[in-house]
């Protein structure tokens, strides 16, 4: 947003003196909003992972979990109005709704109604996905051409791949960087991101252990977005898939001691990963703030599906619910 809008707004807020919430609103030139925060269990209120960043003229879409173009509805967002899709890495929980997302976006309607590409980016494997996609879908591309003549250049994939640190995105003055981290030595490509605009940034891990080269990249971050892990810790000492599990994923204590390190002016819990059994119950939200405490004692927020934030220069803003208008 230019200063000339940014004073404009202001002046309407001005004049408005009860019309706060309608100005904090307003005021929202860079906003990221958790579309699912869940993991591969089939849950109800957590769905795949799927993140919305909406910087200036930009609306980038960051993977494509289970339920991203439900959530995506439920705040009015068209999927037609995507700019981009960037995928970290290609475990199903993060792109299972792709499909949804570029054959539904496709559909004339208001929901829909693409008239350009869709636009993927991701790592090395990226384009051998989408191309399988094609394949797939073939046959209902060729009826809904047929039948709806929805126009074909929006059903048309333009997908590109990267194979290393560097910036995959820049246009309107946003900047999308990706980055390398560790999901696993047999968990590769996984990539995080660092959107930049207008002096602010946000983070946004993926799937990853501790990460060094998350941390360097977040230096100066606003806002981390990250992924989080936690067990029962009996279950974890008797069970071996566990232990397994848990050494793909961040402990709550290592983000805590990374977000005190980096300092941005708000940490964010995505992909909430809780370990447990019947016999060993699985640790709640609660103790992963316990225990993240142990660590850090900044702004935290534990991210819930449709949380959004609200990305200012001196602060960063919880919208517990973006739905809700
Ligand atoms: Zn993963």
């Amino acid at each position: 947003m230019g200063i000339t809008r940014r004073f404009a707004i202001l002046s309407i807020c001005l004049a408005f003196t009860s019309a706060a919430y309608t100005c904090a609103v307003w005021a929202q030139d860079f906003k990221v909003t958790l579309l699912g925060t869940g993991v591969p269990f089939p849950a109800t209120d957590r769905f795949g992972a799927a993140t919305l960043v909406e910087a200036g003229k930009e609306r980038l879409l960051f993977d494509v979990g289970r339920g991203a173009t439900i959530r995506l509805n439920q705040i009015g967002v068209s999927m037609g109005t995507l700019n981009a899709v960037f995928l970290t890495h290609f475990h199903s929980d993060h792109t299972s709704g792709i499909p949804d997302l570029w054959l539904t976006g496709w559909i004339g309607r208001y929901y829909g109604n693409r008239q350009s590409p869709f636009r993927v980016i991701g790592p090395k494997g990226t384009v051998s996905l989408m191309q399988n996609l094609e394949r797939a879908y073939a046959d209902d591309i060729r009826i809904r051409y047929e039948d709806e003549k929805n126009p074909m250049e929006g059903v048309a994939i333009a997908a590109s791949e990267y194979a290393s640190d560097g910036v995959v995105y820049e246009k309107n003055g946003v900047t999308v960087t990706a980055f390398e981290v560790d999901h696993g030595a047999l968990i590769k490509p996984a990539y995080g991101y660092r959107i930049d605009y207008e002096g602010r940034s946000v983070i946004l891990s993926g799937d990853t252990r501790y990460s060094e080269n998350l941390e360097k990249h977040a230096q100066g971050a606003t806002l981390v977005v990250h992924e989080v892990a936690i067990a029962n810790q009996e279950y974890y000492d008797k069970t071996p898939i566990v232990k397994y599990i848990m050494a793909h994923h961040i402990t709550p204590q290592e983000a805590g001691s990374l977000f005190a390190r980096v300092k941005p002016k708000l940490a964010a819990y995505t992909h909430l990963v809780f370990l447990g059994s019947p016999d060993y119950p699985a640790p709640k939200v609660a103790d992963i703030e316990r225990t993240t405490r142990a660590a850090y004692s900044g702004p935290l927020a534990l991210g819930t599906d449709l949380m959004a934030f609200d990305v200012r220069n001196d602060q960063v803003i919880v919208i517990p619910d973006a739905s809700k208008k």
